[in-house]
């Protein structure tokens, strides 16, 4: 299951980092630090009695340079409204209402989703009054808090988590399988795939009722297994004129992603990799789906130079997801796109296996005895036992007696060494460090 997701949305300087930075860190749990490209969007995750849910700073979402709606407040609020499962509209309880507030509250106001309404800055408890003028931004009571201080923010978790209980797993008819979201830029081959995928298999596209399209679902028999495709080619450029268009072509994306197991990340080999499939496969390895890259239009590529120029430059640009495996394929022709399945199956198994705790022990237990370890001064990092939290893809929480001391390279270092001993092919994994004397 994915974790649910609160995203905090509001105008600069109300304090959303903040918020976000207490969130996270009260419950030392800012498991993973994005790398490389996507390292400047803000993404954690955090629990709260016993709730895990993942929390966006929604400021920090890019769409890159050359968007002209980048930081707009208004995409924000979107953004916010059609990722999330509950919304935090963050405002300052000091300056009051200004106009981008009101700006936010028009488009959460007609979100169908949670909303609650933090008035931040509220430094003294007890001064409730002040927060009558909030009201009148028409999304419900007004929460006092102080992000600085942590006034008011167990309160508010109380009440978030409440909601988070209540999103409800999507019920699905039949068995619709293995749910594989093929995404990539426009015009890299993601239809002419999925073609070929459903085409000679028994399939059928669902009709999905009563909303509006934002993806082709085809569910497909493929050997006796079943599988949903998920193809968002509609993620084509329809208007370079109209912003929200191209917005909600991304925002697409991210939702088909949302509900994939598995994606397949399409990649036009003619033209190598571009900034937007790095941001794309960075989106797909921040919600923790597995993930195949499958290089298109292989028969175009000339030459075993050609061909070695082009995976080195996608293992240097896409290492940060190099967990997933690479296909060169051709959807023109139909080459090799057989092997997909299997990599889908394996991905899949992969991202949904549990190891047994002995085993992870185990493998513990041959890493303690590597003596490579962290040291600050005399205080050294002693791991105790690991164990797997949960699944889709797997998460590991591990015991240590200084969890603070661990840093990107350790983390680096456990994830490798659990590579070489387990079969993660495909599928990303999750770190937690609690303490434990
Ligand atoms: P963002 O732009 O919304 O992410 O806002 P930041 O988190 O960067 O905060 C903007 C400014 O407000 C910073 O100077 C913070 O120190 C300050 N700030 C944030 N939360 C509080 C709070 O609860 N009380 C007070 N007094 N200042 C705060
Ligand atoms: P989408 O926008 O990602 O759905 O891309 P399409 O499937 O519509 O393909 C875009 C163009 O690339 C079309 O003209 C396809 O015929 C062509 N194309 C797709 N896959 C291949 C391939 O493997 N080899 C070649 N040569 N052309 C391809």
């Amino acid at each position: 299951m994915p974790l649910p997701i609160v995203a905090v949305v509001g105008r600069p300087n109300v304090g959303k980092s903040t918020f976000v930075n207490r969130i996270a860190q009260a419950n030392e749990a800012i498991v993973h630090e994005m790398r490389g490209v996507t390292r400047d969007r803000s993404y954690h995750e955090a629990d709260w009695n016993g709730c895990d849910f993942k929390l966006i700073d929604t400021g920090g979402i890019e769409m890159g340079d050359d968007d002209a709606f980048q930081g707009s407040i208004r995409s924000q609020a979107f953004a916010g409204a059609n990722e999330a499962d509950v919304i935090v509209f963050l405002v300052d309880g000091k300056t009051g209402i200004n106009a981008d507030d009101e700006e936010v509250a028009r488009v959460l106001r007609r979100t169908s989703k949670p909303v609650f309404l933090a008035v931040n800055k509220m430094d003294t408890p007890g001064s409730e009054d002040e927060l009558w003028e909030f009201y009148q931004l028409g999304v419900g009571d007004p929460w006092p808090v102080s992000a600085t201080h942590g006034h008011g923010t167990g309160d508010l978790l109380d009440a978030i988590v409440e909601e988070l209980r209540k999103v409800e797993v999507p019920d699905v008819e039949d068995d619709p399988g293995i749910n594989v979201a093929i995404i990539g830029r426009p015009n890299a081959g993601k239809s002419s795939l999925t073609n070929r995928m459903t085409k000679g298999d028994r399939s059928i596209v669902s009709d999905v009722a009563g909303t509006t399209r934002d993806a082709i679902d085809t569910l497909v028999e493929h050997e006796g297994k079943h599988y949903t495709i998920v193809d968002t080619a509609g993620l084509r450029r329809k208007s370079q004129i109209d912003e929200d268009v191209e917005y909600y072509g991304f925002v697409r994306a991210m939702r088909a992603i949302d509900r994939a197991q598995v994606a397949l990340l399409v990649i036009d080999s003619t033209l190598g990799l571009t900034d937007q499939d790095q941001r794309v496969a960075g989106f797909a390895a921040d919600r923790g789906c597995a993930m195949i890259i499958v290089l298109n239009k292989w028969d175009l590529v000339e030459g075993p130079e050609a061909k070695a120029e082009i995976r080195e430059r996608i293992a240097d640009r896409l290492g940060f997801v190099g967990y997933a495996p690479v296909i060169a394929i051709s959807a023109l022709t139909g080459k090799k796109v057989d092997r997909i399945w299997d990599a889908i199956d394996s991905a899949f198994e992969n991202y949904s296996q549990t190891i047994p705790t002995n085993k992870l022990n185990t493998w513990l237990t041959g890493i303690r005895e590597t003596g490579h370890t962290v040291s600050n001064g005399k205080a050294v990092l002693r791991m105790k036992y690991v164990t797997q939290t949960s699944t889709c893809p797997p998460r590991f929480t591990f015991f240590a007696n200084r969890p603070d001391l661990v840093n990107d390279n350790y983390e680096r270092f456990l994830e490798n060494r659990l590579r070489e001993s387990f079969d993660l092919t495909g599928t990303p994994v999750g770190f937690k460090f609690k303490k434990k004397d």
